[in-house]
């Protein structure tokens, strides 16, 4: 049997080889359907293969040849289509019709029957999941007309020698299905990675005009105050104000969008819950003190959450901010931050309550939505950004209101470790 070894590998080099040459000039795919063009050179280079394969036979019977020309025929059927497949099938019944012998028509009668199996169970092969276990049905299914064609044809050989050939045959038939899936997803990754680096530079471009933008709007902005400063001019000293104001806005939005613009800039990390909020406080409440607004905050217990700190800050800030507006400025007002640990397992609770003027339901519908604002100076984007930032740290976010008693924001996050 150590005489069919070298040939046996041969043929399996020679398979193999060129199936990953075929995947280098168009990439398998599931999604992208082949083009003429593309079924026409896969025809071709499995053709090519089984005529390879021919060459180096396992065994000869007289002018018969047992070899591995049925497997392009099969798999390029199976996964090509019905026009590679009778391509391949054309050229390997060509050759082998002249090459002769007393066994012509056998050899062309178990290479149109390859083509035939491919075909009959070609759209249920490519719908299964398992495509290994489906391939070793369908080369079952093979080994019925391909043995009972050898039987009634073709004197017996060496039972040993059948063993050998039919093993190897259906391993590597299977090891080629594996290698192509595993092929197909090695692809999907690929083009993947690709598109969210397409994604990710269209990010930073954007960020980086946002960027340069910025620094005129600094300069125009000193230009003005200065002139404001000492003009005479009655308009100029009537529009300043507002020119600056304006001016700041659009910083603002331009702020905002860098955010937005860079979702995926996630650096996670072990958070201290109750560390981030505290500074989150600290950092607003100079502005709650301008606008008469004082800021309360509960911590009970220590939480630790895995996620990015800057992100979760400006989520919390924007909650806060929103709240510390909501106050009527004259008569003063609060907001208070309670956190604990939540009902359900592995969750903690913030509650942001403010008495403010509340929403109506209408209101609250919209809340969260791209530029949905009801301020003269808001850009409506805060709340989205919020609402993206906790759904990416799986996280839940609901508001309660009630027009002018307040409103209530509730975040449920998920922790990592709970010593409360
Ligand atoms: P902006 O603050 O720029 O207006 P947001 O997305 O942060 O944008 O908020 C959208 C709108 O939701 C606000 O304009 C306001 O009408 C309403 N809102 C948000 N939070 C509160 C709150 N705590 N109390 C009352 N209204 C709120
Ligand atoms: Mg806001």
């Amino acid at each position: 049997m150590i005489y069919l070894i070298k040939p046996l590998i041969v043929n399996i080099t020679i398979i193999f080889s060129l199936m990953f040459n075929a995947n280098l000039f168009f990439p398998f795919s599931k999604r992208k359907p082949l083009t003429f063009k593309q079924q026409t050179i896969l025809g071709l280079f499995s053709a090519f293969s089984a005529k390879l394969c021919m060459l180096y036979p396992i065994e000869t019977l007289e002018d018969t040849n047992f070899d591995f020309r049925m497997i392009p025929i099969l798999l390029v059927t199976l996964y090509g289509g019905w026009y590679p497949g009778l391509l391949c099938t054309a050229i390997v019944v060509i050759i082998r019709y002249s090459i002769g012998g007393e066994y012509v028509y056998v050899g062309i009668a178990v290479s149109i029957m390859a083509w035939g199996i491919g075909l009959l169970f070609r759209s249920v092969f490519l719908k299964s999941s398992n495509k290994v276990l489906y391939g070793m049905m369908v080369i079952s299914f093979y080994y019925l007309g391909y043995i009972f064609i050898l039987f009634s044809t073709v004197p017996f050989l060496n039972i040993n020698f059948y063993m050998v050939y039919f093993l190897a045959f259906g391993i590597t038939f299977t090891a080629l299905i594996y290698t192509v899936e595993k092929l197909i997803i090695a692809n999907q990754q690929f083009d993947e990675t690709l598109y969210l680096d397409k994604l990710s530079t269209v990010g930073q471009m954007a960020a980086a005009f946002a960027h340069e933008i910025r620094n005129p709007i600094t300069t125009v902005r000193g230009f003005i105050q200065f002139i404001n400063n000492d003009t005479k001019d009655e308009k100029l000293k009537q529009f300043a104000p507002l020119i600056l104001e304006e001016l700041d806005r659009t910083n603002k939005i331009i702020t905002n969008y860098l955010t937005v613009a860079r979702p995926t800039n996630f650096s996670l990390t072990y958070i201290d819950v109750n560390k981030v909020l505290q500074d989150s406080v600290d950092l607003i409440r100079p502005f709650g003190s301008y606008r008469n607004v004082t800021i309360d905050l509960k911590l009970e217990g220590e939480h630790f959450i895995y996620s990015d700190e800057l992100h979760l800050k400006q989520a919390l800030m924007n909650i806060i901010k929103n709240g510390i507006e909501a106050v009527d400025e004259e008569q003063g007002g609060y907001v208070t931050i309670h956190k604990q640990t939540g009902e359900e397992k592995g969750t903690i609770v913030i509650e942001f309550t403010d008495n403010g003027v509340g929403m109506t339901e209408g209101q609250l519908e919209k809340i969260g939505l791209p530029y949905y604002t009801t301020k003269s100076k808001g850009t409506g984007l805060g709340s989205m950004i919020t609402n993206r930032l906790i759904h990416e740290m799986k996280g839940k976010i609901q508001y309660e209101s009630k027009v002018h008693i307040g409103t209530k924001v509730t975040v449920i996050l998920p922790t990592i470790k709970n010593t409360s």
